[in-house]
């Protein structure tokens, strides 16, 4: 198993102040190092001055998105270079939130983690089902059409995580049972060897969806659970290190 990456999607919160959050999770890493690989994803505004602040420490910095295209008109959106210059590591990539508001296909997801591979960065490559979609007995199909159409099999060997994010369980307080969870991250990881052969045996599939510090290390010890991505718990470093202190070597 690769080492766990526990990643906190900060989504459109945090001004300069909450770099301190930040500061406060790199000192808790320094005294006492964490078993897991650990990322933050601050909105494109403090990617810069947070990879300055967390520089030389166990934390790394990621985007939440990036355009496909490396430059251009383009109005508002953020390229995969323009995260690896400000000192980014990783990009979240087909967020539910974005697929929901900006309809953003598989395609153009796929188009996205080229993009992020291409600039050096890790892509995060988001899927998961609605509550219909789970209620109408299709949660494993829908998720097995996502990874087909947005996990390219042009990552070749470049690194790459998914995370397993059911739509219904995102800044709700649900989860679904640890079976739910296990029968859908052993999906994920048939078609992932499917699509990308002895790469996709290697990539950490995260679980992601309400995951706070009383339900993680129950969540992170399920089979095939490599990680966690993690929304409102990851805003104070308070709640956010003990879900890192949850995963184990
Ligand atoms: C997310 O936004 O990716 C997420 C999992 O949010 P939350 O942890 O708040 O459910």
């Amino acid at each position: 198993m690769p080492v766990a990456l526990i990643a906190g999607n900060w989504k459109m919160n945090g001004v300069s102040a909450d770099l301190d959050e930040a500061r406060a999770l790199a000192r808790a890493l320094a005294e006492a190092p964490a078993a897991a690989r650990v990322a933050l994803c601050p909105p494109a505004t403090l990617v810069e001055r947070m990879a300055a602040a967390l520089a030389g420490s166990a934390v790394l910095v990621g985007g939440q998105d990036c355009h496909a295209e490396r430059a251009g008109a383009f109005t508002g959106d953020v390229s995969a270079q323009m995260l690896t210059d400000a000192g980014a590591r990783l990009v979240i990539v087909g967020h539910s939130e974005r697929r929901a508001a900006y309809g953003e296909s598989d395609a153009a997801v796929a188009a996205k983690a080229l993009a992020a591979v291409a600039a050096g960065l890790e892509p995060i490559i988001c899927v998961g089902e609605t509550l219909a979609e789970r209620e109408a007995g299709k949660a494993l199909a829908r998720v097995a059409e996502q990874i087909r159409g947005s996990v390219p099999a042009g990552l070749g060997s470049a690194p790459f995580a998914v995370a397993y994010e059911p739509v219904w369980a995102i800044g709700t307080g649900l989860t679904p049972t640890l079976e739910a969870i296990e029968a859908v991250h052993a999906a994920v990881r048939q078609t992932l060897v499917e699509v990308l052969g002895e790469a996709g045996a290697r990539a950490p599939i995260l679980y992601g969806g309400s995951v706070k510090p009383s339900n993680a290390a129950e969540i992170l010890a399920a089979a095939e659970v490599g990680g966690a991505l993690v929304g409102g718990a990851s805003l104070k470093a308070a709640d956010f290190l003990p879900i890192v202190r949850a995963a184990r070597a």
